[in-house]
């Protein structure tokens, strides 16, 4: 396991199923927006990109447009909220990223992958690529009720 861990709302648990139900066959890829605060990220949107990939290759792989990406990070960071990592779905494969996908990957992000089996998702997973990029480790995902996240954050201050 990776020492971080990933806080998910339902809401944004649920976003992901149905973006990944739609595109099934296909791959669906996005954004998970949030903050990230010491060794946790908590995600508290998302924003869907397209597969960019070619389409004979979507039902396995998926790339995001790097100006897609570059416009979506600056609206995203223009509101105070960053990048805390990419979804994307594995149809009829499982919740582990690929070595495509690590190649890929930056170390700094959390990609959660969701594995999707006629159409309907399965297990989801979080994963970390390792500094020197050799591989993923999972880390810990928590799903708290949905805008509870807030709540718990401000319950700790008191
Ligand atoms: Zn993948």
């Amino acid at each position: 396991m990776h020492r971080t861990q990933i806080v998910l709302n339902q809401q944004t648990l649920k976003e992901i199923h149905s973006h990944a139900s739609s595109t099934y066959p296909e791959e669906c890829c996005g954004l998970m927006t949030g903050r990230i605060e010491g060794e946790s990220k908590t995600v508290s949107g998302l924003r869907r990109m397209k597969n960019a990939f070619e389409p004979s290759e979507r039902y396995h792989r998926y790339t995001i447009d790097p100006m897609e990406y570059m416009y979506a990070e600056n609206e995203i960071e223009s509101k105070g909220d960053e990048i805390v990592g990419i979804y994307h779905s594995h149809p009829n494969a499982p919740a582990k990223p690929s070595l495509f996908d690590q190649d890929h990957a930056w170390p700094t992000l959390s990609y959660v992958v969701v594995e999707v089996r006629d159409a309907k998702p399965m297990n989801i997973a979080s994963w970390v690529l390792k500094e020197d990029r050799s591989e993923f480790l999972q880390e810990e995902m928590r799903i708290v009720a949905a805008n509870s996240s807030n709540d718990s954050v401000e319950r700790i201050s008191e």
